[in-house]
């Protein structure tokens, strides 16, 4: 059992969970170094595969339990995950709520769900040249009043915008809120670049940093409670996993491990395994999303029905 360190009553196992992964290195330092087994979400293939580079890099021995899919559906049950966290990932949505819906609904009963460094809208802001991209040298290296007049009149320019990939930066404190609300308790805390202007979201104790924090804009991050009392079952995150499948159709079928990966109880979907990372998409989002890993499955099945060879 281990809980967050300066709150005692945050609980993060038996079943904790990052949204937005990406190269899983938070989910292989909690796993490592937590002791807590830690599930790696994302819908990235490639990025979720990276983490065999990461583990060797860190010299970690014990590998996060990584699933690709889609967040604004996961494939796991309802009041079943103890904590969810993420990091720079909610603002890669068209509105948050698509994603913190879905982490409320997973989240057990007085579970937790932690966020950092998310954006939100810069309301005193133009958009009228094009800046440096994100971490490039000359971004870093830019003085003060440079830092100063981009924040407030350049457009921001960083890598995934050409990767095709949502930078949502025009998240408004309303569509914030939005996303927030049906969790319990909130301490969400909007921070400006300028330290001193930093305020609460909910119930802010000084009004004019509110107001200053709204027309500024900054970085977003809190904690969220989903209301009830934690009940601790020890369940795995094995135990949870739902069929993408029948989920579509508002039903919430248990996987089975089978040769090819998992199987759902109901419908028979065989949802694979590759380099260790599973695939949690219906029919459809697979084709889509991974045309060649889809073939695969279907060649697979053929093979599995005629009872040729295991895969
Ligand atoms: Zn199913």
């Amino acid at each position: 059992m281990r809980y967050l360190k300066d709150n005692e009553k945050v609980l993060f196992d038996p079943i904790c969970i990052e949204i937005g992964a990406e190269r899983c290195q938070r989910s292989l330092v909690i796993e490592n170094d937590l002791g807590v087994m830690c599930a790696a979400i994302d819908i990235s293939y490639d990025m979720l595969k990276s983490c065999d580079y990461y583990k060797a890099v860190y010299n970690k021995s014990r590998m996060p339990f990584r699933i690709c899919c889609d967040v604004t559906s996961l494939p796991i049950k309802s009041d079943s995950v103890t904590f969810v966290f993420c990091y720079e990932t909610l603002h890669h949505f068209p509105y948050p709520a698509l994603a913190t819906e879905e982490v409320h609904r997973v989240l057990l009963p007085g579970g937790h769900f932690f966020f950092d460094e998310e954006g939100y809208k810069r309301v005193l802001h133009v958009n009228l040249y094009r800046s440096k991209k994100i971490y490039s040298r000359e971004k870093l290296r830019a003085g003060i009043f440079k830092k100063v007049i981009d924040y407030f009149f350049a457009i921001r320019s960083c890598n995934e915008i050409e990767h095709g990939i949502i930078e949502n930066d025009s998240i408004s404190i309303d569509d914030w809120k939005d996303a927030l609300k049906l969790f319990d308790k909130k301490n969400i805390i909007l921070q400006t670049p300028i330290r001193a202007i930093k305020t609460e979201l909910f119930h802010p104790k000084s009004l004019l940093k509110y107001i200053l924090a709204y027309l500024i804009g900054g970085n977003i991050s809190g904690l969220c409670q989903k209301k009830g009392s934690i009940v601790n079952d020890n369940i795995s995150i094995y135990k949870v996993l739902i069929c993408p499948e029948c989920f579509e159709n508002k039903t919430e079928a248990n996987l089975v491990r089978n040769k090819f990966g998992f199987k759902c109880k109901i419908c028979n979907s065989v949802f694979p395994v590759m380099d260790d990372v599973l695939f949690l998409f219906s029919q459809d989002k697979l084709r889509e999303f991974y045309p060649e890993i889809y073939r695969t499955m279907n060649n697979m099945r053929f093979i599995d029905e005629n009872g040729a060879r295991a895969f």
